[in-house]
């Protein structure tokens, strides 16, 4: 099997301006996961390698330079699942971890439960041998600007992998502050199993971003695989997806990306914009901003 690799910067309308950075940013990120996969590594780690470089990446809303809740914290969620062994791990609300996404897998890896939220989380993670920070090491100047004047208008720049590795294994990692100035305690689709990812091997792997309570109230990853499950290519599949949520809400503000188990490519939105990029066929780094598969 070829090793595929796919990640989102998040979905809604946004400034042109951000493209660069987002682009740049993905790929980036990409490159590592691709630079695992390519050596026979496991799509478990590129997928969790690709996310933690998307959350130290202050472009993107997961991790440091996340949005601020109400309550002026970044208060992170995370989402990794093992396609392989219908495992997942998760997390929700916490604020002094620096990458979400390593303490939701070693959830998964190391605890006999699945998904730990707000403080007990946090301290989940010194048990689990992960280093506590202040939240205000999380904090961008832009961020804190952006919380001082109380904006929600902020785009949605959650992050997102998806792959499938030589073993033709799959998994999906997912990360976000959630939306801007959200209420304390708020968590969106992100870190619930089948609405932010979900990974099953022999159908595929997808991953959601976007408005996320219509994602989770359609647990629109799960809804893709099954499309996948049906016999829908990715493309298919995507396509599929967004035609559901479109169809139920007339706000559904949603993207999704897609790796169905032969390893083609999927995405689509029903906002203005996605912020996305692959591999490609000859190994190249694409990035896009607008779904046209
Ligand atoms: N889905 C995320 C949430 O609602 C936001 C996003 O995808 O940017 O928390």
């Amino acid at each position: 099997m070829i090793p595929k690799i796919m990640a989102h910067g998040g979905a809604w309308e946004w400034d042109d301006a951000l493209d660069t950075g987002k682009c740049t940013g993905l790929k980036e990120a990409l490159s590592i996961g691709n630079e695992i996969l390519q050596r026979g590594g496991a799509a478990l780690d590129a997928v969790e390698q690709t996310v933690r470089s998307l959350e130290n990446n202050p472009v993107f809303d997961a991790g440091t330079g996340g949005y601020l809740n109400q309550d002026g914290l970044v208060q992170l969620d995370a989402l990794i699942i093992d396609g392989a062994v219908r495992d997942f791990g998760a997390v929700g609300g916490v604020t002094q971890v620096q990458n979400p996404i390593t303490l939701a897998r070693k959830i998964m890896e190391e605890t006999p439960q699945c998904f730990f939220v707000g403080d007990g989380a946090d301290k989940m993670a010194e048990k689990l041998g992960i280093s506590l920070i202040p939240n205000e090491q999380l904090v961008t100047a832009t961020m804190r600007d952006f919380y001082l004047a109380q904006r929600t208008d902020g785009p949605s720049d959650t992050v997102g992998a998806i792959a499938i590795d030589d073993q033709g294994n799959v998994a999906a990692a997912t990360s976000t502050s959630g939306t801007p100035y959200k209420p304390a305690g708020r968590v969106g689709d992100s870190p619930i199993y089948g609405a932010g990812g979900y990974a099953e091997n022999g159908i595929g792997t997808a991953g959601a971003t976007g408005q996320g309570e219509n994602i989770m109230r359609l647990l629109l990853s799960k809804y893709s695989c099954d499309k996948m499950a049906e016999g829908l290519t990715a493309v298919e599949a995507a396509k599929a997806t967004m035609h559901y949520i479109d169809n139920i809400f007339d706000d559904s503000m949603a993207g999704v990306i897609v790796i169905d188990s032969n390893g083609n490519f999927g995405a689509a939105h029903t906002t203005p914009k996605l912020a996305f990029g692959w591999v490609d066929e000859q190994g190249e780094i694409q990035t896009a901003i607008k779904a046209n598969f």
